[in-house]
């Protein structure tokens, strides 16, 4: 089994300084994060100063939250794949939910943001998940498959080694209501096997797929049990430094 993964997605939240204070504060609470990753995704502008509150090298690995499809040119407000890079990112959430609904995210431009990260060795967090009403429509499937599919148009076998998928219903992120871990694993199952049959059972091995959606201390270690499930993506609850250790301890057992 992969490296179990636990990423924290702090959204919108926290200036540089106090990015810098919560990393601290997560050092002392997580001196080694051992057998698990730890990606920590603040917002752009704290990104630097959350580089740089960890020694090197660093214990925690820093992700952004998006970015642009071209390297550079006359795109206000975005973001690209070098500038990232230049800050430390190993990592990238692409495809969120929020930036679906917020930001007209679609699957297409998703498709070329993977690729830009993968052109620059940043590693894509691809984001799936259906809605309440594909869910209540027995649609879940569909939606999942058909997301991943064309999120991941014209990936080769090599860079396929280099994703992590992330599954978040959206009617789980943020509601304090989380898929039940049996609804998780079955899609997790799905995924896998929509990636196996697109790709080979070798080539999906190492892709490592995650659920989130409502993850606290409380609920993780139901998730983090399944073989189906290899990490999480934590949106709230990574906020609280407390919080977010306990949940990767509850990772460090289950890795063993
Ligand atoms: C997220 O933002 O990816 C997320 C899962 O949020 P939350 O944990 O708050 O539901």
């Amino acid at each position: 089994m992969p490296r179990r993964l636990i990423v924290g997605n702090w959204k919108m939240h926290k200036t540089a300084t106090e990015a810098a204070a919560i990393v601290q504060q997560l050092m002392k609470l997580v001196p080694e994060p051992g057998n698990v990753e730890v990606v920590l995704a603040p917002p752009f502008t704290a990104l630097q100063a959350a580089g740089q509150a960890m020694p090197i090298p660093h214990p925690f690995i820093l992700a952004a939250q998006n970015l642009f499809w071209e390297d550079q040119g006359p795109f206000t407000g975005e973001i690209s794949a070098p500038m990232i890079k230049e800050l430390g990112c190993q990592y990238v959430i692409l495809g969120h939910s929020e930036r679906r609904q917020h930001f007209g995210d679609h699957d297409e431009g998703i498709n070329r943001k993977i690729r830009a990260a993968l052109r620059h060795r940043l590693r894509p967090i691809l984001c799936v998940g259906e809605s309440l009403g594909d869910r209540e429509g027995g649609r879940t499937e569909t939606v999942v498959t058909g997301q991943l599919l064309r999120c991941l148009d014209g990936i080769s076998k090599d860079e396929l080694r280099m994703i992590t998928i992330a599954y978040e219903p959206v009617w789980a992120i943020g509601t304090g209501r989380p898929a039940s871990p049996a609804q998780a694993a079955a899609v997790h199952k799905t995924l896998r096997a929509t990636l196996a049959s697109s790709w080979g059972p070798e080539a999906c091995k190492p892709v490592r797929i995650l659920y989130g959606g409502s993850v606290t201390p409380e609920n993780a270690g139901e998730f983090l049990v399944s073989d189906q499930v290899d990490g999480a993506l934590v949106g709230g609850a990574c906020l609280d430094p407390q919080s977010f250790a306990k949940m990767i301890g509850l990772a460090q057992n289950v890795a063993g």
